[in-house]
């Protein structure tokens, strides 16, 4: 078999794969570009199982560009909160907004507008183009490449841009007229569900008969891939600070700056122990620890006395590692702190007593003009603030063994 004919051969077969194997899922029941544009985003390093609910909820939230071009920030983070990644949920309204304001709020299909959007980068666009519009674009993912370094045997590294660009031409060269749409998508299902990382499983792959790799025995050392430098390790140190009084059974927690790593998310009071990118992270003991995080909040005006080990924690983000010690700590009185630093967390617990409890729907951070922010919370408030993954661990399991 020459090449065209194994390049006809694949595609057809893949496309006849596809059309009895496709799973149902919520975004392919219909041609919505709004839809397919989300759940690609969402897709993005998260598996499709964990996926749909968030879908679900997001789509029934914000039914419309236009709504999620309306949306507080805050509801949009919310909706996101678990899923990972939140400048992609912060990119996706920031896109909301332009296709509103730029494009009427119509999904564009042109390649310089979808590419134009924020956070839409060559294989997103590529899939909305390709799935919603039927336009011939390559849609290349990791999943993508390893499908067809193995069936064309391409043993050339899919970390470089070149592997990506030539694949990319392939794909175009393979689409067969028409059928963009169910092909892209059944490139990425086959990969999904039969050409897997570990294991594929050739024996029920509908391009098996030609596939390079599998004849050469190399399904399974393809396709080449260099590895990523591992994540860098970040010591942290939390703050569980409880309130007492009025805020008795509730806890302090900050919103992050509205740029950077969980811009305008929630999180509990903490401090990093490293010093800068190229040092070496630091541990240090408990006390001495406990007495920096003191030292360093009560500059931020948040008097605290830490009080003793709680819990640890980590989370792995695609460059960092967070391992974080968390202290149980107490809010220290006014007379042994700082009466200014008492007042101003006195004035944010106010305007939290005005929201949450005032059972008003909370639009975190346009509450309080003043950065950072605070919030004393008990654990239903934790509905109204999105919280990263790591915090949201550690409030739950404090909350539930309180
Ligand atoms: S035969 Fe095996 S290695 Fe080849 S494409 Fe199918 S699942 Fe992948």
């Amino acid at each position: 078999m020459n090449n065209i004919e194994q390049q006809r051969y694949f595609s057809r077969e893949l496309l006849d794969w596809y059309g009895r194997s496709k799973r149902d899922l919520p975004w392919r029941r219909h041609r919505n570009p709004y839809y397919i544009w989300i759940s690609e985003i969402m897709l993005q390093q998260t598996r499709v199982d964990t996926v749909i609910p968030y879908f679900n909820r997001f789509i029934e939230k914000f039914p419309t560009v236009e709504a999620l071009a309306d949306a507080p920030e805050d509801e949009v983070l919310k909706c996101w909160e678990g899923l990972g990644y939140y400048s992609r949920a912060r990119n996706l309204q920031h896109a909301a907004r332009q296709v509103k304001e730029q494009y009427g709020g119509i999904m564009p299909s042109g390649k310089e507008e979808v590419f134009g959007l924020k956070g839409v980068g060559p294989y997103t666009a590529g899939a909305i183009r390709s799935i919603a519009f039927n336009i011939p674009a390559p849609a290349v993912d990791g999943n993508v490449m390893r499908v067809l370094s193995r069936y064309f045997l391409i043993e050339e590294d899919i970390m470089k841009g070149s592997t990506r660009a030539h694949m990319e031409d392939l794909v175009v060269r393979l689409i067969p007229e028409g059928r963009a749409s169910d092909f892209n998508q059944g490139l990425m299902e086959l990969g999904a569900l039969v050409c897997t990382p570990k294991s594929p499983k050739c024996l029920t792959c509908p391009v098996m008969e030609h596939c390079a790799a599998r004849l050469e025995g190399k399904e399974e050392s393809l396709p080449i891939k260099t590895k990523a430098k591992p994540p860098r390790p970040e010591y942290r140190v939390a703050a569980l600070v409880e309130g007492t009084g009025e805020y008795n059974g509730k806890v302090l927690i900050r919103k992050r700056p509205s740029t950077g790593l969980l811009a305008g998310m929630w999180e509990l009071p903490h401090i990093s122990l490293s010093q800068g990118k190229e040092t070496a992270p630091i541990s240090l003991p408990d006390e001495a620890a406990m007495d920096r995080l003191a030292g360093e909040l009560k500059t931020e005006g948040i008097p605290i006395r830490p009080v003793g080990h709680l819990m640890d924690a980590e989370h792995t983000f695609s460059h960092i590692h967070w391992n974080m010690r968390v202290f149980r700590c107490q809010w220290r009185d006014i007379s042994a702190g700082s009466l200014q630093a008492a007042e101003s967390a006195a004035a944010y617990a106010a305007v939290y007593k005005d929201t949450v409890e005032g059972n008003i729907d909370v639009e975190a951070g346009t509450a309080n003009s003043s950065e950072p922010q605070y919030r004393w919370i008990s654990q239903s408030d934790m509905a109204f603030y999105a919280f990263p993954n790591v915090f949201l661990r550690i409030l739950n399991q404090y909350f539930t063994s309180e």
